[in-house]
């Protein structure tokens, strides 16, 4: 059996190191190195390096079983400048594991040395290490390099670490979990000119400032109440200067749904109101909207069988099922158009920064729980038989 103590302390190094050298998207090589010469230490069976440009996937199989499942973590670190002070905060110039990826990464990485000490489980595991989560594009990159094919899994299960929420709780929930996310940029073409003669031409600031307005009503007043949406403008920029009427605006902006038919409908509205509101300040617009995250969409199935797995991992009353859907997007979700699959929060303190903010730190005292999910998850659905014909449930530390 694997000495707990022992793993987490090589996991907290590990977690640091990596914290200390944050890579973007599909810059991850130091990172990826590091998963695959460790899961080749641990004795793994198979490691692909190279998958969908810094991605790894590690393959452990154990007993005749022909069933499998994926675990899968994301390695990228974000552009952000570390304000932390701690002795292993990021070596790397505006570069920063703020979202908790080296966290991710490192409970992965310790399921992997528990299930290929311990097994406990008959068929085979696939250990997806993805690039470029924040970005969307890492898994369908791992997809379009014939993951699937090359490594073909039935179900997936991943997590996420959650400020806010105490070290040692879990939730999740059926259907979806975590949103769409659509970019759009609206550019404004009319006729620009001087500041005191506005009635020469066709400005294009006060058309920008009508639409940014207008494009509130697609929330409050077309889509049903009862389903959510957000669309947010972000920027607005012009041609413009202090005595001179911009011809040209552009408004960028980011809209959230957990519907696919609610980000067509966002969709559809935006350019109803986006031609309406052009043409009555006589300018032209143009719409250019596009998806970067689908929405997260649990399997109720496999939903249950994570509270059934959290249940051998942490406190009954730290179980439960999130309230609601978190706005922010996820890369997992591409994985769940090929398997179903199920994706789970984790605790990172109610003290920890926000994700995404320049003082985040993932909490180290949330490693084990990690790991020990992935490892009761794995152990759960693809149980060993014992030569007796009973199945075995192995739960880790009991
Ligand atoms: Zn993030
Ligand atoms: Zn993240």
């Amino acid at each position: 059996m694997v000495d707990l103590a022992s793993l987490e302390r090589d996991m907290i190094a590990w977690r640091r190191d990596l914290h200390a050298y944050p890579e973007f998207g599909f810059e991850e090589k130091r990172t990826s190195s590091f998963v695959a010469a460790k899961l080749r230490e641990f004795g793994f069976d198979d490691v692909a390096e190279g998958i969908g440009g810094t991605g790894v996937v590690g393959t452990l199989k154990r007993g005749s079983g022909n069933r499998s499942i994926a675990l899968r973590a994301d390695m990228d670190a974000l552009r952000i400048a570390e304000q932390g002070t701690i002795a292993y905060r990021s070596r790397n110039a505006g570069l920063m594991h703020a979202c908790g990826h080296d966290g991710h990464t490192t409970m992965l990485l310790g399921a992997a040395k528990l299930l290929a000490e311990e097994g406990g489980f008959d068929g085979t595991v696939r250990f997806l290490f993805q690039p470029a989560e924040e970005w969307g594009k890492g898994a369908l990159a791992m997809l379009g390099d014939g993951l699937m094919e090359r490594f073909p899994f039935e179900e997936i299960y991943g997590l996420h670490n959650m400020p806010g929420q105490p070290v040692g709780h879990f939730a999740t929930r059926a259907g979806s979990i975590m949103s769409a996310e659509d970019n759009f940029e609206i550019v404004l073409k009319g006729v620009g000119g001087h500041a005191a003669r506005p009635h020469w031409g066709n400005e294009t600031l006060v058309a920008a400032c009508a639409l940014v307005t207008n494009l509130q009503t697609i929330v409050s007043r077309r889509l049903n109440p009862t389903d959510i949406g957000v669309v947010s403008v972000t920027e607005l920029i012009t041609d413009g200067t202090r005595n001179a009427l911009p011809g040209l605006a552009r408004i960028l902006g980011d809209a959230r749904s957990f519907q696919p038919e609610i980000s067509t409908e966002i969709e559809k509205q935006m350019r109803i109101i986006a031609a309406g509101t052009a043409l009555s300040y006589n300018v032209t617009a143009e719409v250019t909207y596009t998806r970067e995250f689908v929405p997260l969409l649990n399997d109720a199935t496999l939903v249950d069988q994570a509270f059934a797995a959290a249940r051998s991992v942490f406190d009954a009353d730290h179980i439960a099922t999130a309230r609601e859907p978190m706005t922010a997007s996820e890369d997992f979700a591409r994985f769940l158009d090929h398997v179903p699959g199920c994706f789970v929060f984790v605790g990172n303190g109610k003290e920890s920064a926000p994700l995404h903010n320049p003082n985040y730190d993932f909490n180290d005292a949330g490693l084990l729980f990690g790991t020990r999910f992935h490892a009761a998850i794995v152990r759960q659905r693809l149980p060993s038989l014992s030569g007796d014909g009973k199945i075995t449930v192995h739960h880790g530390m009991e």
